[in-house]
């Protein structure tokens, strides 16, 4: 079975009714997957807020108390692009905490997969800056606690939002633990994310940058990254497959866009949820990033939770 997280605290972060990173991405997403019977044919995952530890082992002091004060003082700024108001450190806390639920439920139950339909997102938050509508790594911190609590050595993160994950990058970038794999737009937003940022020290070799053209057609970026995903996850063998799924790659997409659409996207998870029985076991956590469309966001995550409910049904339980 599939287990389907989401949770309202996440309407609870809504600093400006003008920002695109608004509730009714996640709400019109959860009405369009319950319409479709997707919201009863999942398993309902049940999550708690993430504790303040479990986000300090990706993140500074400083950042914490930045959302910390900010939040309790009002709201305010924490980046140009990342506007808090007192509630958003719940939604953000809970965020976080999804994905450690969804880790721990994936690695210890009979269920395979999991889609955690969450706000805000995490991948641009470095380790010592919230930024790009990010305000803690709620990916990195779903790593970080499969490391720490389930004692796995390889976790692969593979980052298919339109945008370089330049965060996850800069959380693992020394560390062989986890291979950091991105596809996105480039020259964009954030500005990094070149094939030659490969990682350091222990990590050299673990981040995989895949910088695509914005002329390049989907079938063009399809290729590519199947090529490039194949290749790493052979010589990685994840234990673990996390996604940072982000469908702002669309080319109806307001703020990324290329030309890419509903069709690549399930291509994409089709070949994660391949490498993910391959290595795996099957076992794929998938989190919400970005996609400002609501319209195609809501077919986007319905066509990636049907596909990841429908290889858990083929597959079966882990028990079977
Ligand atoms: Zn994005």
């Amino acid at each position: 079975m599939t287990i389907l997280f989401h949770d309202t605290i996440s309407d609870s972060h809504f600093p400006s009714t003008s920002h695109p990173e608004h509730p009714s991405r996640v709400q019109t997403a959860w009405k369009h997957l319950d319409g479709l019977g997707l919201t009863n044919a999942c398993k309902k995952g049940i999550a708690s807020p993430a504790s303040l530890e479990q986000i300090a082992r990706v993140h500074t002091d400083g950042t914490i108390k930045r959302a910390q004060e900010t939040c309790a003082r009002g709201g305010g700024y924490l980046d140009a692009d990342t506007p808090v108001e007192p509630r958003s450190l719940s939604a953000a806390l809970w965020g976080a905490g999804t994905g450690i639920a969804a880790v721990d439920q994936v690695l210890t139950g009979n269920d395979r997969n999991a889609f955690c339909l969450i706000r805000p997102p995490g991948h641009h938050a470095t380790r010592s800056q919230s930024m790009g509508f990010c305000l803690f790594n709620n990916i990195a911190v779903a790593a970080q606690h499969a490391i720490d609590h389930h004692e796995l050595r390889r976790v692969l993160i593979v980052d298919w939002d339109v945008h370089h994950g330049n965060g996850t990058q800069d959380i693992f970038y020394g560390d062989d633990r986890v291979l950091f794999f991105s596809m996105h737009r480039h020259p964009f937003y954030p500005g990094s994310g070149l094939s030659s940022e490969t990682g350091t020290g222990d990590g050299l070799g673990y981040t995989v940058n895949l910088p695509i053209d914005v002329q390049r057609t989907g079938d063009e970026i399809l290729s590519q990254f199947k090529q490039r995903l194949d290749r790493s996850a052979q010589a990685f063998e994840p234990e673990l497959v996390l996604i940072s799924a982000g469908f702002d790659a669309h080319h109806r997409d307001p703020i990324g866009g290329l030309r890419i659409d509903e069709e690549h996207f399930r291509h994409f998870l089709d070949f994660v949820l391949d490498v993910g029985d391959e290595y795996a076991g099957g076992k794929v956590v998938s989190m919400l990033e970005g996609g400002y469309n609501v319209g195609v966001l809501a077919e986007c995550v319905a066509d990636h939770v049907q596909g990841l409910l429908q290889r858990s049904l083929k597959t079966g339980s882990l028990k079977d």
